[in-house]
This record gives C-alpha cells, structure tokens and sequence, in this order.
C-alpha cells in the first residue's frame, strides 16, 4: 500500500508512515478483508461491475391497436405507418450496471 499524504510505498498493516509519520489509513484493504464468501467463507472478494440488459415488449399492444385505426383512417399505407411504430417501440431496451462480491477462491457471486 502507500501512504495517502507523501505517497511514499509502505508495507501492509504498517501504522505510521516511514518517511512522513503520518498515521495510515488503509481503507481499502479492511473493506476487503471485512467481506467473507458465504459459500466457502474465504475473504478473498473482489468487487466486479456487471452490466445487465433488459428488453421491453411493453408497446406491442399499443402498436397493434394504432395500426388497425390507421387502416380504418388510411387504408394499408396507414396499416404500413402502424407497424413501423411497433417495430420501434419494440426495441427498447434498458441497460443496468450492478457491482457485485465475486469470492476468488470458489467463484461465487454474492
Ligand atoms: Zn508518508
Ligand atoms: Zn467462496
């Protein structure tokens, strides 16, 4: 680790810095330690972002209803309109990014 005000390299659970003095605080490594797999129980964790994609088939409906109106208004141009909407309301999709605790000894995902 290093010490957060000089910079300087210091060994792991050092308390005070050689060259500065300053008192060490190694906040990342003791968040990390705190954490136990609950599969295996080793404290070996890292913290993974994982991205999730979902799709939306929300608007079929409404584009079925619109284009049977655009054909009683317009005949089969306004049927063509109709499914056009649909096709774009159909790709929607939303995008979520999550941090998960991935155990490095037995892989498991918490
Ligand atoms: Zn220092
Ligand atoms: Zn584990």
């Amino acid at each position: 680790m290093f010490c957060n005000k000089c910079g300087s390299q210091v060994e792991n659970g050092q308390k005070f810095c050689n060259k500065c003095g300053s008192r060490l605080i190694s906040n990342v490594q003791t968040a990390n330690n705190s954490v136990k797999c609950p599969n295996c129980g080793s404290g070996n964790i890292v913290f993974t972002p994982i991205t999730t994609t979902s799709t939306e088939g929300k608007t079929k409906g409404f584009g079925t209803g619109k284009s049977c109106l655009g054909f009683i208004l317009f005949g089969w141009i306004g049927v063509l309109c109709g499914l056009c909407g649909m096709g774009k309301g159909k790709s929607k999709t939303t995008t979520q990014t999550e941090v998960v605790r991935v155990c490095q000894n037995c892989g498991f995902r918490f």
